[in-house]
């Protein structure tokens, strides 16, 4: 098959659908791979490495001329004149949140298969996962950053040192955000408090990190408790198609103490800080009470080279599938038959056809 592997063009964004090692293997399988010039720059990877790897270099609309194009972002719409009948279109869609891209891609008949929706058996989005994992971690990172002094915050080092007592924080979900938000935040020598609903995350929790971290379940009750000593808030919680509860409340707020810091990587899903709102990376913290609120709703932007590899790790042998078997793939794989959301001018999703209110 004839792949294409077009530069991102959506504002900010850095990263790319394919790595060189990840150009090898399909060249290496038969498969040609078109790499636009340039697509690689933003993660750090030279155009020589995919020439290297056995890529042609070549124009936006080679590459987008391919059978199959592997991209990252949802196509904007200085790309839909790109789509048509005979695409196969591999990358992130979000289309419940997107009509404009529905239409395109229902008018032009192409069969787009999204990341967000491809799911394995146990329910989990593998494809989601990479991306909660950087952003997990990066929250403790950015939490320390903003409870520095000069950046406007309480000044805490959330390690300490000897003699003097870590920061604290508390991460509100542990799945994969919260779990790796802890290991972080472990690393770091801080003191970590964990909340979940779930009894099964907790005892997870416990086991894998020895009891050195707290668990307690979530209630109201329990965070009232924990924000007077709360440095650095983490918001990780997710209910799988819906809003992010607020379970930090805005009369909540006072509670903490001045130049602490809320990091809510929930905000992609409304958040589970009533007061975030999303924010960028120019500009990613906002005071309300004192308290510094930081709510980029693309935390793995930050990072495009870690996040380009870690995405492709998980994208690759999904790929590698459709270009061996074609939409045969599908039959073959039930979590990437899943990842279907328009063919033919139908569309093939019924979360995304209620949500838009169209015909599935
Ligand atoms: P996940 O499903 O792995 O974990 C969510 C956890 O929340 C689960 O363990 C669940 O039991 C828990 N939970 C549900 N209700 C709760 C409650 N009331 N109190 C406490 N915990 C509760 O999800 P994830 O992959 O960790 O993602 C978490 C959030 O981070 C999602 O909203 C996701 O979209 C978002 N996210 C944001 C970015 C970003 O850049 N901002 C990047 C990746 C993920």
């Amino acid at each position: 098959m004839n792949i294409g592997l077009p530069k991102e063009i959506k504002v900010k964004e850095n990263r790319v659908a394919l790595t060189p090692g990840g150009v090898g293997t399909l060249v290496r399988r038969g498969h040609t791979v078109t790499v636009e010039h340039g697509a690689g720059v933003g993660s750090g990877i030279a155009d020589a490495e995919y020439v290297a790897a056995g890529a042609v270099m070549g124009t936006a609309a080679e590459a987008w001329a391919a059978q199959m194009v592997v991209k990252v972002k949802e196509p904007i719409e200085r790309e839909y004149g790109y789509l048509r009948n005979d695409l196969l279109l591999f990358t992130y869609l979000h289309l419940a949140a997107d009509r404009a891209l529905t239409e395109a891609l229902l008018k032009a008949g192409t069969t787009a298969i999204a990341y967000e929706t491809v799911q394995v058996e146990d329910g989990s989005l593998p494809l989601l996962m990479p991306m909660s994992e950087v952003a997990g971690r990066l929250s403790v990172q950015a939490g320390a950053y903003h409870l520095q002094k000069p950046v406007g915050g309480r000044g805490v080092l959330l390690g300490g040192v000897p003699g003097v007592q870590a920061g604290h924080v508390v991460i509100v979900g542990g799945g994969v955000v919260g779990t790796n938000a802890a290991k972080m935040a472990m690393g770091l020598g801080a003191k970590v408090t964990v909340l979940d609903v779930s009894h099964r995350r907790l005892t997870y929790l416990d086991d894998v990190f020895f009891g050195k971290l707290t668990t307690m379940m979530s209630s109201e009750a329990n965070i009232r408790a924990l924000l007077p000593e709360t440095d650095l808030l983490v918001g990780a919680v997710l209910i799988p198609g819906a809003k992010a509860p607020h379970l930090v409340t805005r009369d909540m707020l006072p509670l903490m103490q001045e130049g602490s810091v809320i990091v809510d990587v929930a905000v992609d899903q409304g958040g589970c800080v009533e007061t975030i709102h999303a924010t960028t990376h120019d500009d990613p913290t906002y005071l309300v009470d004192g308290v510094i609120h930081y709510g980029v709703a693309n935390m793995p932007g930050a990072v495009p080279r870690t996040s380009t590899f870690a995405l492709t790790n998980q994208t690759l042998p999904y790929a590698l599938l459709l270009a061996d078997h074609g939409l045969g793939a599908l039959s073959r794989n039930k979590a990437l038959s899943l990842g279907l959301n328009t063919h033919a001018g139908q569309l093939t999703y019924q979360g995304v056809a209620d949500a838009l209110g169209m015909d599935y």
